[in-house]
């Protein structure tokens, strides 16, 4: 399986800029928390895949067995607002972790929190199950200049890091923070010989207001040299590491990216 952008491939071909109908070729369970879903569409060849946090917005039926009816133009957002409650689809933010544009598949590494559409569907996803994509762009990207990276965030956060960490270049440095539930959460990263990964293990039940990573971040030494920090996964985390980094380390706020992937309720 390619990942990665292979210009070749979509070179003079018009890309896709609205939902696709896609069907599901696959379902892999990753360990306890994750599953890859693998789907394939023939417009798949033109999509756009910039960046390893290339956003896609998935669509699902308003229930599942519902039928799929999809915004067929690119202003897909107030055509979607237009639909009827009945038809309108579910719209969820996801990594494409995986693409193979020659094969024209992807793969999106889904966390079964327990709630919602999202996680719903690839609790129960089946070869043949009927979706939409839509390819909306990517955020890495770390100014020429930058020394040293930093990647911090949770199971959300996962699919994106380890395919930014499997993009880097052979000479880049990294640390990565990762906080996952327990050791059975954690996922196989090929290693980088510049890249630490620090696997943090909030524990069972997930506690309410973790801040076990920004504790282990305040107690690290991170790297002298211009940094570029990608943070992303549970809001309050996302906004408190962001917060240290600048506050207490000095970070230059524009070589920061962040976003809440989720938001915890009831805190
Ligand atoms: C740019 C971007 C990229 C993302 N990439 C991925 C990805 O590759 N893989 C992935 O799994 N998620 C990813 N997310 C996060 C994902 O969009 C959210 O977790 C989303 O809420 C899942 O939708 P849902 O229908 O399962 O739950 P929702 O209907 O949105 O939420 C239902 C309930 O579940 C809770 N909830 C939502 N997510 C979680 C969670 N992870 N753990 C515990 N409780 C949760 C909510 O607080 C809410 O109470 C990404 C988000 C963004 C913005």
């Amino acid at each position: 399986m390619s990942l990665g952008v292979d210009p070749g491939l979509s070179a003079g071909l018009e890309l896709v800029r609205r939902p696709i109908a896609a069907t599901v070729l696959a379902r892999t369970v990753l360990n306890r928390q994750l599953v890859r879903v693998t789907v394939g569409a023939p417009e798949l060849d033109r999509f756009e895949y910039t960046a390893p946090d290339h956003l896609v917005r998935i669509f699902l039926p308003p229930q599942p067995g519902a039928a799929l009816v999809l915004p067929t133009t690119e202003r897909w957002w107030p055509e979607l607002q237009e639909m009827p409650d009945a038809s309108r689809p579910v719209v969820r933010n996801y990594t494409v972790r995986a693409f193979d544009p020659g094969a024209r598949r992807l793969g999106i590494d889904f966390v079964l929190h327990g709630h919602g559409p999202g996680s719903t569907f690839a609790r129960t996803a089946a070869p043949g199950d009927r979706l939409g994509i839509l390819s909306d762009g990517a955020d890495y990207a770390p100014p020429l200049d930058t020394d040293w990276q930093l990647l911090v965030g949770d199971e959300t956060a996962l699919p994106a890091i380890a395919a930014i960490i499997e993009q880097l270049d052979p000479g880049a440095r990294a640390l990565a923070f990762i906080e996952v539930g327990t050791r059975a959460d954690e996922l196989h990263i090929p290693r980088h010989p510049g890249v630490r990964i620090h696997w943090l293990h909030r524990g069972e039940p997930r506690p309410t207001n973790c801040d076990l990573l920004l504790r282990r971040l305040r107690e690290t030494a991170l790297p002298t040299g211009r940094p570029y920090a990608w943070l992303a996964g549970e809001s309050s985390l996302v906004t408190s590491v962001r917060r240290h980094l600048v506050t207490d380390r000095g970070f230059d706020k524009s070589h920061i990216y962040f976003c809440g992937y989720w938001r915890r309720m009831n805190d």
